[in-house]
């Protein structure tokens, strides 16, 4: 029930059906579905049911080295922009919401022919920041940094690993890549797909 093991959560997040629970504080209903508006930690209250969300605090600057969550909001031929959501560690929301870059070169070891194989707008990433002024620039580059989270871009279900390697949407079976990193699908997380199944 409580604790930094509560999935984090970013606003948007499907947290639930209306059926299964109660929308709490934190929460918004959309359609019978129930959505996270913060960043923060999803709990829910097992006496009646309601799922809240619990926002994380703020800290003032990002600095060199740090390691923090962000969401790829564009792809483009040279670089991946992303939204700076948290840092790691005690995830902590950073004002401004200050954007980020992955360069190409920086997404992970080796030569990148497309930065599109690597990342889609809506991942959620952990990563290095490389440079924190005057712009923020990010590195995915390490085995543990990268895409932890990302959706099906036909279905928008949850991509869990396939056994082959890459990812692979539970729900339509589509087959995606993604430079992922060794905690995809575990560090933050988006909580458990309210919807999906597991990959066979
Ligand atoms: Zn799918």
């Amino acid at each position: 029930m409580t604790g930094t093991t509560d999935p984090l959560v970013v606003p948007g997040d499907l947290l639930g059906t209306a059926e299964e629970f109660v929308p709490g504080r934190g929460t918004y209903e959309d359609r019978g579905k129930i959505y996270s508006a913060l960043l923060g930690h999803r709990r829910v209250d097992p006496s009646d049911r309601a799922v809240r969300v619990d926002a994380v605090h703020a800290v003032p600057s990002i600095h060199d080295d740090d390691i923090v969550y962000g969401r790829v909001d564009e792809v483009k031929s040279a670089m991946a922009i992303v939204t700076i959501l948290a840092g790691s560690g005690s995830p902590r929301t950073i004002p401004g919401t200050p954007e980020g870059t992955v360069h190409i070169s920086k997404a992970k070891d080796g030569y990148t022919e497309a930065l599109s194989d690597e990342f889609a707008p809506g991942d959620l990433i952990v990563a290095r920041v490389l440079q924190s002024h005057p712009s923020v620039k990010l590195s995915t580059a390490a085995a543990d940094l990268g895409v932890v989270s990302a959706r099906c871009s036909s279905c928008h279900g949850l991509l869990a690993r396939a056994e082959k390697g890459g990812l692979r949407c539970p729900r339509c079976g589509n087959q995606e890549r993604r430079k992922t990193a060794t905690d995809y699908g575990r560090v933050p997380g988006v909580g458990p797909a309210p919807d999906g199944g597991r990959a066979d």
